[in-house]
């Protein structure tokens, strides 16, 4: 039996569906841990299509698993739900009525296209082998709600095969995907250092020990660190974007408190920035006569496509009719903790170009005006269900 299913012309079917979906989570955004009326509004339509759903995952997490007919692979698909502390300055019809808090990135986007593939396959779940687990987590934004789904089990009974999902993605026009194998997102990691002199008068610097002076070789010692220190050949970012320090002009402080961000691909790399982080900070603080308190923490992983996954679900978006010019192997230092999920289950995360530059909707992700064309709701509900059945469903 072989049902040759057009998934792009079954998803313009719930084009209207979907849209209302991303309206009204649209209008009522909730940030990272505080999305409880969409996930109430998930849980109840995965309930109407007869799943069985746990909710209150990692804090806010829908889950809920599509059983098909005989037995076969399990996949996850992957939405996330939450939105950002930004005040809005669009104003359609469906602007956020939640102020300072808006859908700024296009989560609202994600779980409306999430929740129209559970609709696709409901429907047919008995020409479906294996199963799938349909993942809606909370706190992305914050880059914890994909750990806290994990911590309760989100990868255990039944442990998925594949994990997909997507990214919405202003970057690109509608009609362009970014589909790249191997790392497509950086893992990232934060840093706090604090430096301790002995403070004065900003007269008599010879009675006093800088921390400022200190902490300006510091910032001045990372940059030679993916400079001089990495590989060519691996990708990396650190940026110090916090520096405070001093109260008034003829004072030389106690203290320099500096922070920022790091990002990578790989883990080899998070170590040694990790590891010349600290011996630039030893270093400087010895030959200046400060102390120093060192906080490093990796926030979320690297998201990485699996070639085995990647390399099937772009021949299945080429036999839906996508020509090859349209891929493109998009890769960001930008995070997503979607990784988390991605580094135990081999997966495919790609993003879905929503711009529309003519009609003004290319502002990018985070900013206040941010929107997409909805064009994109039903063409990425087609191609992520299309990649869903090429698991679960015998297709010629
Ligand atoms: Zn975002
Ligand atoms: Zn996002």
């Amino acid at each position: 039996m072989m049902t040759k299913i057009d998934w792009l012309q079954q998803a313009n079917k719930l084009t209207d569906e979907i849209v209302r979906w991303r309206r009204d989570f649209h209008q009522h955004p909730e940030l990272a841990f505080k999305e409880t009326r969409t996930a109430r509004i998930v849980a109840e339509e995965l309930q109407s299509l007869g799943m069985e759903v746990q909710t209150g995952v990692g804090k806010t997490g829908v889950v809920a698993v599509l059983e098909g007919a005989s037995d076969g692979p399990t996949v996850l698909v992957r939405a996330d739900m939450d939105a950002l502390p930004i005040a809005t300055e669009i104003n359609t019809e469906y602007a956020s009525q939640t102020p300072g808090v808006m859908h700024a990135c296009g989560h609202d986007g994600h779980t409306a296209v999430a929740l129209g593939v559970a609709r696709m396959f409901a429907a047919r779940r008995d020409q479906m082998k294996g199963r799938i687990k349909f993942v809606f987590q909370p706190a992305e934004e914050i880059g914890s709600g994909a750990r806290a789904m994990k911590v309760d089990g989100v990868l255990q009974n039944p442990r998925p095969d594949v994990s997909l999902g997507l990214h919405l993605w202003n970057e690109m026009p509608v009609g362009e995907l970014g589909v790249a194998s191997g790392p497509v997102m950086a893992g990232s990691g934060d840093f706090e250092i604090t430096i301790t002199g002995k403070g004065g008068h900003g007269a008599a610097p010879h009675m006093a020990v800088d921390p400022v002076v200190c902490a300006a070789q510091i910032v001045l010692g990372f940059q030679t660190i993916i400079a001089r220190t990495l590989d060519p050949l691996d990708t990396a970012v650190l940026s110090v974007t916090r520096l405070h320090t001093g109260t008034a002009n003829n004072i030389i402080p106690q203290t320099a408190v500096m922070g920022g961000t790091f990002r990578f691909f790989k883990h080899t790399v998070a170590e040694t920035i990790q590891r010349r982080m600290r011996e630039i900070v030893d270093g400087v603080c010895a030959a200046m006569n400060c102390t120093a308190e060192v906080q490093i923490k990796l926030t979320t992983e690297p998201v990485a496509n699996a070639d085995e996954v990647a390399a099937p679900v772009r021949r299945v978006f080429e036999a839906l009719g996508v020509s090859p010019e349209h891929f493109h192997n998009y890769r960001t230092m930008g995070s997503e903790d979607v990784g988390e999920f991605m580094t135990d289950i081999p997966g495919m995360f790609f993003f879905v170009g929503s711009a529309n530059p003519e009609r003004g909707l290319n502002y990018p992700h985070h900013h206040p005006r941010f929107d997409f064309d909805e064009a994109v709701l039903p063409l990425s509900a087609g191609l992520l269900a299309a990649a869903v059945a090429h698991y679960v469903m015998d297709e010629a």
